[in-house]
């Protein structure tokens, strides 16, 4: 399939794909739909471009949840791109390792018995810091992350007894920028549950330069009890710190009964994940980096509670 083609392109000039006939999701009216569902969640066509996305959850009155994506859509890569691209595209996206963009034979491009050239070469800013084996690559998209602490599920269809599959967007990847589809798989539409959509929420990145892709990001996204305070229960989303989306679960646990209020008690849960992490020998700086993120990204929803609350 071709949707935006803002990596399909691009990887095919690299030698990564050579498709022999493509089908544009772009022409498919059914994929463009952007609408809420009578419960009050949210439905995103695959072939909706991010800045019509954009658009839609900036709009005056927005939920929380849709604050956040608006947050993290104003910084993904740049409007010419959000134009074009898609959010199917953008969940399924390959990989951006330099080496393996660049033509290295290394084993993602080359098989088992080739090397991982990011192990010794310049891994600092865009490889993974937990989770990591033959390949240190990460999924590089930011939706993914912010998709994946809002509970969004992703819906596709392909041929067989059961033509429609439906499951969690961590659950959408196989590996690094890898998508878990069978051959001629539509993914066809993200829904965003109407409680994940009204909890408090926020996302935070760290990047390079402006449109670029996240050294690390942080989407987070909190159940409070009717305190207004007390934190129920939590989705912590890394971003660019695995393999696939990552969901900060040490975390999250942490989280659970504490106050909004207790600054110890979240600079304590935002290094908790970190208890697994293995980074290689340049980017241990990157789980400081992240940890740092997830603080200021709770830091950002007590803000935000405070004031609301007066
Ligand atoms: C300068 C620049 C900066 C960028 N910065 C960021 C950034 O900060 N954060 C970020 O997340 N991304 C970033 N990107 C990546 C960009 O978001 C992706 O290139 C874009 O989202 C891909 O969407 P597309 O519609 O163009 O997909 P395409 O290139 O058309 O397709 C990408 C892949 O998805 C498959 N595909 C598309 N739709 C479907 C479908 N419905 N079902 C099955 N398969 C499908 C295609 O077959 C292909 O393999 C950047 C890109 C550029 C060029
Ligand atoms: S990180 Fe993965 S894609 Fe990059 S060089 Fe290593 S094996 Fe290849």
């Amino acid at each position: 399939y071709i949707a935006g083609g803002t990596d399909l392109l691009v990887a095919r000039q690299q030698g990564l794909r050579s498709p022999v006939r493509l089908i544009d999701t772009t022409s498919v009216r059914e994929l463009r739909g952007l609408e809420e569902t009578p419960e009050g969640g949210l439905r995103i066509g695959a072939a909706v471009t991010l800045e019509d996305l954009r658009r839609r959850v900036s709009e005056p009155g927005a939920q929380p949840g849709d604050s956040m994506l608006s947050d993290l859509l104003a910084e993904l890569a740049t409007h010419q791109v959000r134009e074009l691209a898609t959010v199917g595209g953008n969940l399924l996206q390959d990989k951006r390792c330099a080496f393996y963009r660049n033509g290295f034979n290394c084993y993602k491009r080359g098989g088992w018995t080739c090397p991982c050239y990011a192990v010794l070469g310049d891994h600092r800013f865009h490889h993974a810091v937990i989770g990591g084996h033959r390949c240190q690559a990460v999924t590089p998209s930011d939706l993914a992350t912010g998709l994946l602490a809002l509970d969004a599920v992703a819906y596709s269809e392909v041929s067989g007894p059961e033509p429609t599959r439906r499951r969690a967007i961590d659950k959408l990847y196989a590996g690094p920028g890898e998508p878990d589809l069978a051959p001629g798989e539509l993914l066809t539409m993200l829904e965003v549950p109407v409680e994940a959509r009204t909890r408090p929420a926020a996302f935070e990145k760290l990047r390079l330069y402006a449109g670029d892709f996240a050294v690390c990001s942080a989407a987070v996204s909190l159940s409070l009890d009717a305190d207004g305070v007390t934190i129920a229960d939590a989705r912590i989303s890394l971003g660019a710190v695995a393999p696939k989306p990552y969901r900060a679960e040490l975390s999250e646990k942490r989280l659970q009964g504490t106050s909004l209020e207790d600054d110890t008690a979240l600079k304590e849960a935002s290094w908790a994940w970190a208890t697994d992490a293995h980074p290689l020998l340049h980017n241990v700086w990157k789980v400081e980096a992240a940890c740092g993120l997830l603080l200021r990204t709770l830091t950002r929803i007590a803000e935000t509670e405070r004031l609301a609350s007066g």
